[in-house]
């Protein structure tokens, strides 16, 4: 028996012992989809292939691999129940390409309210917490809908204050008390500017953690990186836990106490990380994360590849589990910059720049010079440039990132005029000139 209701054996389990487990799942899953998911019967009867003869883990490099593109090009036949069966509706993000439609049976959603339960509970949550919701239920996201469903998993209380209006926040906070914050990082920053503007006293506020997500909190090594450090400098009361998730998985990598990574749920996942061949990358190796859903009823994927590219550790956590945990993510696969023979992600320039108060706002493009290189320029906006300035924001991007990239200074008025040009609500942040770039 488990000691706890959302710590599952499985995840204090041997890696052998997971392992054995989830390639029984890995059987099941395949007979389903070989009955139900047109999708992968067409695939399995186009490339020969008998699912019979994988038995293993190790058997997964047999399977070909599903890609967003082919997601977005046979979205309908990835559909393995009827309509009725279906209880809801998402979209995945498209902040690449168009978006995706995910249909959830009611299983589909009961995992998922698992999935975020066992995330939260290894984010230090309990039935006695109370979690401030600040991330959309609507316009059709996972997130907030899945949130929402794992704290009454969890048995712990939800307030559905939503995104934005950070006012309403901190009288939420003051009325009702809660424990946590689930928030985007950078909106936390806004709540933080919004409480020094108006003589809000955060110290004494009632909470106590902050499950951050969407962005960013560390850098590779498990520090905190700027925007991290950012809250937590200013509110040390709080304990901030990183999460990443994403619509097609269905589940979440979710940080315990002890910041190392987001902690794998096998009982939700079988994760690989692939090189370009979709080859498993060595122990340590960048690769990118690639999933096989497990439970999952309405839309299962094999092999699935996120575009994300991060690393794994398996030693095993001080926390007690034995599940890998990934780093943060250092890119999409699509942003990997191959500078002078090294590889490197714009997040990485980002975590620089962001923590030089000099450089007002940036751009990063990308250009392939004549031998097909890449060349990378950063657009700095400085209100007081100077060529002392300039060489001391060189020396920091090369101590850091081991190859310099091309500095152009501007004005902040300019940079941002680059940021927002065109119809993007969003900055530009990274403009890639790449002819490469199909995603
Ligand atoms: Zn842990």
């Amino acid at each position: 028996m488990s000691k706890h209701r959302f710590l599952p054996d499985l995840e204090t389990a041997s890696p052998d012992q997971s392992r054995q487990w989830q390639a029984q799942q890995l059987v099941r899953l395949l007979r389903y989809v070989r009955r139900h998911s047109p999708y992968y019967q067409r695939v399995f009867r186009t490339q020969g292939l008998s699912i019979d003869a994988i038995r293993t883990l190790n058997d997964l490099t047999q399977l070909p691999v599903t890609t967003k593109t082919d997601l977005q090009l046979h979205n309908a036949d990835f559909l393995c129940v009827p309509r009725s069966r279906i209880v809801d509706y998402v979209n995945t993000s498209g902040s690449l390409g168009s978006a995706v439609s995910v249909a959830l049976t009611e299983r589909d959603l009961k995992r998922l309210a698992y999935n975020e339960a066992l995330s939260l509970a290894c984010a230090d949550g309990s039935r006695s917490d109370v979690y401030q919701l600040t991330t959309t239920l609507d316009k059709r996201f996972m997130a907030g809908m899945a949130y929402f469903m794992g704290i009454r998993k969890l048995g712990a209380g939800v307030i559905r204050t939503g995104s934005g209006l950070p006012g309403m926040q901190w009288d939420t906070i003051a009325q009702i008390q809660p424990t946590a914050l689930i928030a985007v990082p950078s909106f936390v920053v806004t709540m933080l500017d919004y409480a020094e503007a108006n003589g809000i006293d955060y110290a004494a506020s009632s909470i106590r953690k902050i499950v951050c997500v969407g962005e960013n909190l560390r850098t590779a090594g498990f520090g905190l990186n700027a925007l991290g450090r950012r809250i937590q400098d200013r509110w040390p009361q709080v304990r901030l836990y990183s999460t990443y998730a994403s619509t097609e998985m269905g589940a979440a990598f979710t940080e315990c106490t002890h910041g190392q990574g987001g902690h794998h749920h096998p009982e939700l996942l079988i994760i690989e990380l692939l090189d370009a061949n979709n080859q498993p990358v060595g122990p340590g190796e960048y690769g990118e994360l690639t999933i096989t859903t497990l439970g999952v009823e309405g839309m299962p994927l094999l092999r699935f590849k996120t575009g994300d590219i991060c690393q794994l550790h398996t030693e095993p956590c001080a926390c007690g589990r034995t599940t890998a945990r990934i780093s943060p993510i250092a890119g999409r696969k699509q942003q990997m910059l191959k500078v002078k023979g090294t590889t490197l992600f714009p997040q990485a320039i980002y975590d620089v720049l962001n923590e030089l108060p000099a450089v007002e706002n940036y751009q990063i493009e990308v250009h392939s010079n004549v031998l097909d290189l890449d060349e990378v320029t950063v657009n700095l906006g400085l209100r007081e440039p100077s060529d002392w300035l300039v060489e001391q924001i060189r020396h920091r991007l090369t101590a850091r990132l081991r190859v310099t990239p091309a500095l152009k200074t501007y004005s902040p008025a300019d940079v941002h005029q680059r940021l927002f040009t065109g119809y993007s609500r969003k900055p530009r942040i990274f403009v890639d000139h790449r002819s490469n770039l199909l995603v």
